[in-house]
Order: C-alpha cells, then sequence, then structure tokens
C-alpha cells in the first residue's frame, strides 16, 4: 500500500492524475490504433511503437487542456474520418504525427450531416467520410441558490482552471465537498492529508458514501478511514443553499445546520455533451448520452460516438447507466475504430460493466458490475460470497496485508454479476480480473476451477486465493449448481 503515490503527490509533480485527464489522449490512440489496424493492413506493424508515445503525450496534452480541439484525423492510406474532441498540444510538436494523424484546434460548431462536413469556431470546415463524436461530459452544476458565489468549483477538465482551484483550495481552511462518489470522496483525502489543518467536510445525500459503487461494507472502510483522518462526513443531507458576499462563506444544509466554509469543490457527477449531435438531428435515445448500438454507430451510421457523451447501457440490466469511464471510453473507441468502414461483428460493445477502482488513504477498494443492493434492485434473486485472505504466504510474511472480497452471482444461474475487493494495490487489479470474468459470463462453479498463477510474495496461497474461496462460500449457498 505505501508505494502508492498520493493524488497530493501527484499533484505537487503532474496534475494530469487529478482529474483522470490523459485519458482523452488514450481514447485518441485507442481509437487511431484500431483504426490502423484494421483499416490499414500495411501499418500494423508499426502500432506497438507508436503505443510508448502515448505516456508522453498524454501529459503534454493534459497541460493544454484548457482549449477545445477538433483533430481531423487522416490516417494514411486511408479515406479521412474527422473526431472531435481529441487533445492535441497546441503549438509545436504534434504528438499524433508518429500515428499518421493530422490534427488541428478548433472547436466543433455544427455538424453538416448532409455534406458530411464539421464546421469549426475558425470558419474551417471539415469534411468526412466517417465521424467520431468523442466530445465528453460537463461537471453537473447542482442548481442550489448561491451556487455562482467565488470559490465554489466544480472539477472542470481544464488546466487553467484546476490551477486556479489547486491555489485557491491551498489557502482555504474550511472546505466542503459536494458529493461523496469516487471525486468527492478522494478529494476529501488529498486535502485533509495536505497538512494545513483545514476542516474538511463532504456532504452526500445517499446515506452512505461510494454507495452507486460499493455496497455498505466496503463503503463503510473508506467511511472509517477519511473520518478517522478528521473528514467530517455528514451523509442524507443535501445542501440546500450557499451564502456569501462576493464568495462563499456558509453552506446551509437541509437539515437545518449551518456550516462555515472558505471554498467549496462539486462533485456530483457529469452530464454527457449532446449539444454539438442533439443540434445536428442525431438520436439522443431516452436524453442520457447520444444513442449508439453495439458498434457504437450513432442513428447516421456515419457516425460514430464513444466516451462520455456516448449513452451507456448497464451489461445486466440493460437499463440507462450512468457510468463515465476512460476505460470504458477506450474500449469504445477501440469498437469504434474497429468497426469504421466494415462490421467486424467480432467487437461489439453489449453493456456497460464500469469496473473501476479508488485508492482512500492507503487502502484501493475496487467494483466491478451490480453491486448486492443494486442487483437486488434490478429484480435478480443474488447469493454473495466473501472471502478474506492474505496477499501473501504464507500469512506471516512480512509486508503481508488482507485483501477482502465479495462477488454477487445469480442465484438462478450461479453467473457473476459483480464483485468487489478491498486491499493493498493489488485490488486495482484483482478487480478487473472480476470484470473479466463477469463479461465473460463466468459461474462460481468456474470461478472455484479456474487456474491461476501464484507465488509467495506476490498473492494468496494457491488454497486460499480470494476469487475461489469467494466462490467457494457462494457455492454452497448455491447448492443446487
Ligand atoms: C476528477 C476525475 C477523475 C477521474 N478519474 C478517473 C479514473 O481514475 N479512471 C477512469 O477510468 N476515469 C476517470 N475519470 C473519468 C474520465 O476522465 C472520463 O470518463 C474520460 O475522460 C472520458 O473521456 P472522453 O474522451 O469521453 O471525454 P473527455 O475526457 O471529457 O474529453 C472530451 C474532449 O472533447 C472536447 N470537446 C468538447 N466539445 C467539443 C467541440 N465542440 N469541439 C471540439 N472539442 C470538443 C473537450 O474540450 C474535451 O477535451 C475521472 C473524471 C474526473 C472528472
Amino acid at each position: 500500500m505505501g508505494n502508492l503515490k498520493t493524488y497530493r503527490e501527484m499533484l505537487e509533480s503532474e496534475i494530469k492524475e487529478v482529474v483522470g485527464c490523459t485519458e482523452p489522449a488514450s481514447v485518441a490512440f485507442a481509437f487511431a490504433r484500431a483504426v490502423k489496424i484494421f483499416n490499414d493492413k500495411s501499418s500494423r506493424g508499426q502500432m506497438l511503437s507508436d503505443f510508448k508515445a502515448e505516456v508522453t503525450v498524454s501529459r503534454d496534452v493534459f497541460r493544454n487542456i484548457s482549449t477545445v480541439r477538433v483533430p481531423v484525423v487522416k490516417l494514411k492510406g486511408i479515406e479521412p474520418a474527422a473526431s472531435c474532441g481529441i487533445y492535441t498540444k497546441a503549438a509545436g510538436f504534434n504528438p499524433f504525427e508518429k500515428s499518421g494523424i493530422e490534427s488541428r484546434v478548433d472547436k466543433a460548431e455544427s455538424i453538416n450531416r448532409a455534406e458530411k462536413n464539421v464546421i469549426g469556431a475558425s470558419g474551417d470546415e471539415y469534411f468526412y467520410d466517417k465521424l467520431v463524436l468523442a466530445i465528453g461530459s460537463n461537471p453537473i452544476i447542482p442548481p442550489v441558490k448561491g451556487i455562482e458565489l467565488d470559490n465554489i468549483f466544480s472539477v472542470k477538465k481544464d488546466f487553467l482552471y484546476l490551477s486556479d482551484m489547486v491555489n485557491k483550495l491551498k489557502d482555504a481552511r474550511n472546505i466542503l465537498i459536494l458529493g461523496g462518489g469516487f471525486i468527492g470522496v478522494e478529494f476529501a483525502d488529498e486535502l485533509i492529508s495536505s497538512g494545513k489543518n483545514k476542516n474538511i467536510y463532504l456532504v452526500e445525500m445517499a446515506d452512505q458514501i461510494l454507495s452507486s459503487s460499493f455496497d455498505d461494507e466496503f463503503a463503510s472502510m473508506a467511511r472509517d478511514i477519511l473520518e478517522k483522518k478528521g473528514v467530517k462526513i455528514m451523509t442524507g443531507v443535501k445542501v440546500s443553499e450557499f451564502r456569501g458576499g462576493k464568495s462563499v462563506e456558509k453552506a446551509i444544509l437541509s437539515d437545518g445546520s449551518i456550516v462555515a466554509v472558505d471554498a467549496v469543490v462539486c462533485g456530483i457527477g457529469g452530464v454527457p455533451n449532446t449539444e454539438l449531435a442533439g443540434k445536428a438531428g442525431i438520436d439522443m435515445g431516452r436524453g442520457k448520452g447520444i444513442w449508439t448500438d453495439e458498434y457504437m454507430r450513432t442513428s447516421d451510421p456515419s457516425i460514430f460516438a464513444v466516451g462520455d457523451c456516448a449513452g451507456k447501457r448497464d451489461f445486466f440490466t440493460r437499463k440507462d447507466a450512468p457510468v463515465m469511464l476512460a476505460s470504458v471510453a477506450a474500449a469504445e473507441a477501440r469498437i469504434a475504430g474497429a468497426n469504421l468502414y466494415e462490421l467486424r461483428a467480432i467487437r461489439q460493445i453489449h453493456g456497460t460493466i464500469g469496473a473501476f477502482s479508488t485508492y482512500v488513504g492507503g487502502l484501493v477498494l475496487g467494483s466491478a458490475g451490480l453491486t448486492e443492493k443494486a442487483a437486488k434492485k434490478g429484480n435478480f434473486n443474488v447469493v454473495t460470497g466473501q472471502a478474506e485472505v492474505t496477499d501473501k504466504h504464507p500469512g506471516k510474511m512480512p509486508g503481508c496485508s488482507t485483501i477482502k472480497m465479495k462477488l454477487i452471482f445469480s442465484k438462478s444461474s450461479g453467473i457473476i454479476l459483480g464483485g468487489q475487493v478491498a486491499g493493498n494495490f493489488l485490488a486495482g487489479e484483482i478487480v478487473n480480473i472480476i470484470g473479466m470474468a463477469i463479461e465473460k459470463h463466468f459461474t462460481a462453479t468456474e470461478l472455484e476451477t479456474f487456474q491461476m498463477a501464484t507465488h509467495p510474495y506476490l498473492t494468496p496461497p494457491p488454497t486460499k486465493y480470494h476469487l475461489v474461496i469467494a466462490a467457494q462460500d457462494a457455492l454452497k449457498k448455491l447448492q443446487s449448481v
């Protein structure tokens, strides 16, 4: 656990991790790589070396995050494709060049589907055969009286805005964070760790923090850590008003309490950026993002949408899923890239699993698929399996710590619906195994008998492997499977 950099350390060196903003570049590369691999066979071999560039590129890209851009993706040897919303460095060095991508800095103002072109704010026209919209999301601004006061921030992916916010937060003594999802929780953890005698208030309207991704036994681990560090967590309440002169001074909560504040950070989620597509008459589905099919095509077969701007359906319930993750965006970009000119039937998205991890005060928490609570709400009859094992073996090995896991299965089929894990940095990868098991519809029996690598320094023992123990625990309850 000690090996992980805190967000504060990252803030001091590179701001990019604070907002997850290496992602747009990753999305661009995931898309470009897929287009190149699947549509320009002669350049297949070059893609591996391009991969190296991604790290460097995404750093540079983040430093120029404040401008909206429209690069024109023109891959050598194939028809041009335009992609809105991919960052590039504003001047000089062009990180996409190596991949044969021409980039332009501009804001897409409108899409003319009849002419197949995009009009930029500069007045330039970008013609396309295929257009990929990757224009992201905007933070939700709560409709609360006084929200326009100074020192109330949302987490915009805008470098200058974020730099200013970080500076102001450094000086603020009383900070209220609105929203107990992973953004709010990570902000609270970092701000309380900054060692500057700050009062940090975390306000969440649900009964528990992190409750959309974790069942209570996992969410409460994060809560305990934050409360021990001094964060004042208020759940089951909303902010009804902000008051102050020019800057915010007080937050009035729905239970009548008043909190003195110097700054507020709103981390209550995002809304898909659909304006451009909406104006062009592209189908918005049920209004939760641009509608796409399994190949990421919008209602216009020449236009694809990926990432936060595209609507998501839950993998199991098929209901709208408000998942906005870079990992999902990159997977969608790969799917769009592969199917751009020809449907390949093999690369499709069948729903969003929503695998993610967070890091709170030295504890990694990961979640994939449905929580027990969400599964029951979605009308599944479930059984759960639990495991608590050491991360090395034997358990007396120096530096050993505990990994806690919960898996959720459908009672009638034994198929895994979700899982949660808590522990050291390994948990950040274990949750990805759970995500893959969900995507492949593993049963408890298959998980119990799967073959894994074990090593005394690196993993739990083969006899007490977390996934196996949790699956066995569930199997005892499943009996009939
Ligand atoms: C604080 C924070 C932390 C996060 N941490 C994680 C994490 O740890 N793991 C994870 O998986 N996800 C994380 N995310 C989510 C992740 O950042 C997003 O899901 C991801 O960036 C989505 O990528 P995208 O390309 O769809 O959209 P974005 O990253 O939002 O990029 C869209 C781009 O399009 C540009 N654009 C918009 N309109 C136009 C236009 N008209 N013309 C031209 N350009 C336009 C925007 O300026 C922007 O540059 C985090 C998000 C936040 C806010």
